[in-house]
Parts: C-alpha cells; sequence; structure tokens
C-alpha cells in the first residue's frame, strides 16, 4: 500500500502538476492572497470575475492544492461548519442562521455550475449525503440530530429520515438500522477540483506562484494600500492581503493558537469488481458517513473504488504536521477495518493508497470570515471537516468584503465571526487526544452488545468529551 505522496487523488490525476514558477521578486499587487486552496483559489477566481483589471496575486508554499484541498474526501456538502446555536448568538439570530443554510445550499450548486462552465472534470455529481446509524446508540444520535435540525425548520427536503432497508437500498452498509439522507450535497474527485479551480482563475488572469512560502503578514496600520506579505524572495505589497491557509496557519507568526490543525487520514481500495458493486449499491454515489463518535466518511469514486476515511491520530504536538501527506500505518489499518465491517462484501479488496491531511479547527468549531478595511487584512477558514463546499462560500463572500460590495453574503452570521484562541501546549495537545480517546472509548462502549449501562457510560463519557472540548451539536 502506498502511504503518502500527498494523496491519493492526486496519484489518480497521473502525479502533481507541472510546478509553477516562485515569486520573481518583490511586487505590488491589488490583492495578495496567501494559500492556493480552494480558499485562497475561490476568492482569486471570484475578484477577477468582479474586477478584472485588479491585479490578484496567489503566493504558495508548496503548490497549488497541496493541502487539505488535495487530499479530502471530496464531499461538496451544505453541512454547517458551525454551530447554529453559536452563529445565532450574532446580531442576525435565527435568521441569519437560516440564510447561511440556504447559502451552503445553494453552493452545493454553485460548485457544480462552475465545473461545468470551466469545464472542470471533477468527477461531481450531486447524489446527496447518507449518513447511517449502526447501532441503537448511533440510531438515537442520528434521531436527536434530525429533531435538532428540524428545530431550525429543515424539513423532508433537506434532511429525510430512512429506515434500515431503505438505507440499505441505497448503500448496503452491513448492519444499518437507519438513516437521514440530505440531498444537497455532490461528491467530487478533490485533486481534480483544485486543479481545474487553479488552471480557472490563471484563464482570468490570477497570478498563482508557488514554492513560495509567506514568512509574516502584516496590516497597513489604517492606511489602505500598505498590507504585505513578506516572503524570501521579496514582499507583495497590497490593498489586501488575505490568509487563506486553514489547517497550517499556526505556522504563520501571531496566528500559531488561531486554528488547530486537525489530522484526518483516508485510504481508498482497488478499483472494486461489477459484482461487489452489485452487493453494495451506491448507484446514487452519495457521501456516506456513520454516526459513531469518531465517525468515518466516505465516497464511491468515479473509477470504482471506495475512498474512506476517519480521524486516526488527531493532533500533533505544537500543531507539527504530517510529513507530504505519510499517515500512521495502524491508522490506515483501522481505516481499512472499518471499511471491511461496513462491506463484507468489499472484504478482500487491497488498500491501495493511504493519506492523511490537516483542517482547521477554531476553538469555538465555527468558521469564520473576515476582512478589516483599515488594515487591509483577512483570512477565512476554519471549516472543521466541511470546508469544501464552504470554501466556495467564504471566497465569493471575502471577494465581495475585499471590493466594499455590500451583498447578501456579506451579512451572513460567519461574517466577522471571532473565536477565542486555542490553549497554549501541553494543554492543548492533552486537550485533543483527550477528547478523542474518550470518542473511541465511548464508540466501543456503545458498540458492545447487551448491555446498556456500558452503553449509558459510552454516552455519558463523550458528553463529557463535548462539553470539554466545546464541540457543538
Ligand atoms: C483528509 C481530509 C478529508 C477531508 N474531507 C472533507 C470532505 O469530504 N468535505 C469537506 O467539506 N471538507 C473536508 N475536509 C476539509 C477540507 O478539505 C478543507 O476544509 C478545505 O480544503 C480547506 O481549504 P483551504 O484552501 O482553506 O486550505 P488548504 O487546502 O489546506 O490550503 C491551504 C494552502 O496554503 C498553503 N500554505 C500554508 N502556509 C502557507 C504560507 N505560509 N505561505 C504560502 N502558502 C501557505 C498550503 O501549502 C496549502 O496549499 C477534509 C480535510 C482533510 C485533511
Amino acid at each position: 500500500m502506498r502511504n503518502g505522496e500527498v494523496s491519493y487523488w492526486w496519484q489518480a490525476l497521473g502525479g502533481f502538476t507541472t510546478r509553477r514558477p516562485s515569486l520573481p521578486g518583490p511586487a505590488e499587487a491589488d490583492v495578495c492572497i496567501v494559500g492556493g486552496g480552494y480558499t485562497g483559489l475561490w476568492t482569486a477566481y471570484y475578484l477577477k470575475g468582479l474586477s478584472p483589471d485588479s491585479r490578484v496575486v496567489v503566493l504558495e508554499a508548496a503548490f497549488a492544492g497541496y493541502g487539505a484541498s488535495g487530499r479530502n474526501g471530496g464531499w461538496v456538502t451544505a453541512e454547517m461548519p458551525g454551530s447554529r446555536d453559536r452563529y445565532a448568538d450574532g446580531p442576525r439570530g435565527a435568521e441569519g442562521v437560516r440564510d447561511l443554510e440556504a447559502a451552503l445550499r445553494d453552493t452545493v450548486d454553485e460548485v457544480g455550475r462552475v465545473c461545468e462552465a470551466e469545464s472542470i472534470a471533477a468527477d461531481f455529481v450531486k447524489g446527496g449525503r447518507l449518513s447511517v446509524a449502526t447501532s441503537p446508540t448511533q440510531l438515537a444520535r442520528l434521531r436527536a440530530g434530525l429533531a435538532h435540525v428540524r428545530s431550525w425548520g429543515n424539513g423532508d427536503d433537506v434532511y429525510a429520515f430512512l429506515s434500515g432497508e431503505q438505507t440499505r437500498e441505497r448503500i448496503n452498509v452491513a448492519g444499518a438500522l437507519g438513516g437521514v439522507y440530505a440531498p444537497h450535497s455532490a461528491r467530487v474527485q478533490p485533486a481534480a477540483l483544485v486543479a481545474g479551480l487553479a488552471a480557472a482563475a490563471e484563464r482570468r488572469g490570477v497570478e498563482i506562484y508557488e514554492a513560495t512560502p509567506v514568512t509574516a503578514i502584516s496590516g497597513g496600520a489604517g492606511t489602505a494600500g500598505g498590507a504585505v506579505a513578506q516572503t524570501d524572495f521579496g514582499d507583495v505589497r497590497a490593498r489586501a492581503v488575505l490568509r487563506c491557509t486553514e489547517g497550517f496557519t499556526a505556522r504563520l507568526p501571531g496566528a500559531r493558537r488561531t486554528l488547530l490543525p486537525m489530522n484526518s487520514s483516508m485510504v481508498v481500495t482497488e478499483p472494486l469488481p461489477g459484482a461487489t458493486w452489485k452487493e453494495i449499491g451506491w448507484d446514487g454515489f452519495e457521501t456516506l458517513s456513520d454516526e459513531a463518535h469518531a465517525y468515518m466518511y466516505a465516497q464511491r469514486t468515479a473509477d470504482g473504488r471506495i475512498a474512506l476515511g476517519g480521524r486516526g491520530v488527531p493532533y500533533r504536538f505544537g500543531s507539527a504536521l504530517d510529513h507530504r501527506g505519510a499517515t500512521s500505518p495502524a491508522t490506515a489499518v483501522a481505516l481499512g477495518q472499518i471499511l471491511r465491517r461496513m462491506f463484507p462484501a468489499a472484504a478482500s479488496a487491497r488498500m491501495e493508497h493511504a493519506w492523511c491531511g490537516v483542517l482547521g479547527v477554531p476553538r469555538d468549531w465555527c468558521a469564520s470570515v473576515n476582512f478589516d478595511a483599515a488594515s487591509g487584512l483577512g483570512w477565512a477558514g476554519g471549516y472543521t471537516g466541511h470546508g469544501v463546499a464552504a470554501a466556495n462560500l467564504a471566497g465569493r463572500t471575502l471577494a465581495d468584503l475585499v471590493l466594499g460590495v455590500s451583498s447578501p453574503l456579506t451579512s451572513l452570521p460567519w461574517v466577522g465571526h471571532r473565536g477565542r484562541q486555542w490553549e497554549p501546549e501541553p494543554a492543548r495537545w492533552a486537550g485533543v487526544h483527550g477528547l478523542y480517546a474518550l470518542y473511541r472509548l465511548a464508540d466501543q462502549l456503545e458498540g458492545s452488545t447487551g448491555s446498556p449501562a456500558r452503553v449509558a457510560a459510552g454516552e455519558a463519557l463523550a458528553r463529557v468529551g463535548d462539553l470539554v472540548s466545546g464541540i457543538p451539536h
């Protein structure tokens, strides 16, 4: 099994794209974007659409799509990248939350629309999302989650309950007791999306410089036009400098405790034979997850494989990063076990590739989009694992904010939202590892049969984890 090499998705494209040149020297721009993932590239793409004469420069430490955008599970989902209740504390209250939900649903279609318009062959299929429960406790949690989203006015057209049989008719997950189907979700090949998006942005005139790490970002201290992104090749001075570095943000001076780099790992099988797919079903290409505390997520790829992910080692001390996507062998084994348990028909399938990446988690688990016109500094991220669609919405929003356009997007409740900083080490490491140890134990206890006391203990442990970590439900 291959391990690392950024991701299977990049290898499936035939390896990395030809590297773009580094920044040739000091430069002036209208907007300088730090980070060439979905957030940075969508922002650049829409900025040039709205303001074709602006000079928009993207500075990328490695290559466009090196980060989570080239490694993720390929769920373009309208799931809220944060807590409805916390966003509702903002000035627009519940109405703002409902607007954000609607905007995220539209965003799934917007990603599909741009793929079509720009001929981005990213295997986009809007087959919805299926969350399955495989134990009575998971089923109870599924129902509670459904009641919660119903209380926000979401009907069957947004989240529909499925019986065990209806669930298995869609995807034959072993032991499925029920599911929730959400139609506003699509499946993509993540690296194909980010590579195609980078090319589309360039066609609009965006300049992308690769192998150009930004070493510091500073604001213009009240004088519009003076924000700076520093690099070893020279500084880029711009009216706006936008930090779009999500899980990598902790490496930048002054932002070490802003977003926690949460690790997520994936494995992919070899292509499965037709007979296996006949048993599994999954003809609708729904994105799939379960209701475990340490949950899994998966997709059926366009080339007939199952790609499945989960948490693995959740966090590395001091916000350290993986080496080019290499994950721990034990994590790859554990993900393979989940896959075989859920899909006995694929039990003999070879695992071909394992990899990992980091996503950004804010202390209050709520994504945000910010721009301060006075300093010229902006940023977006912290999507807590729901960043594929959310980065598109954030990009469109940042573009409006930078251009001073007041739009329905700029009044969404995640705009201007700020969470507190993460705790310093070693509390940060101990907290995250403690949380996932509790979740794993809770999952084990819940999975044990015939002992309500153990199940209740598992649920109680998970609640303790939620309370300490601040994870919203
Ligand atoms: C394994 C995994 C599975 C996931 N699955 C899903 C999913 O199925 N659905 C979903 O919605 N979300 C998922 N996510 C989350 C989602 O992929 C991210 O939220 C999203 O891609 C973030 O995009 P981004 O552009 O903000 O960050 P990234 O894609 O991480 O891009 C940041 C870029 O900034 C660059 N950079 C960092 N520091 C600097 C610097 N100092 N100077 C210049 N450049 C810099 C990096 O090299 C990187 O290319 C997953 C994440 C992972 C890791």
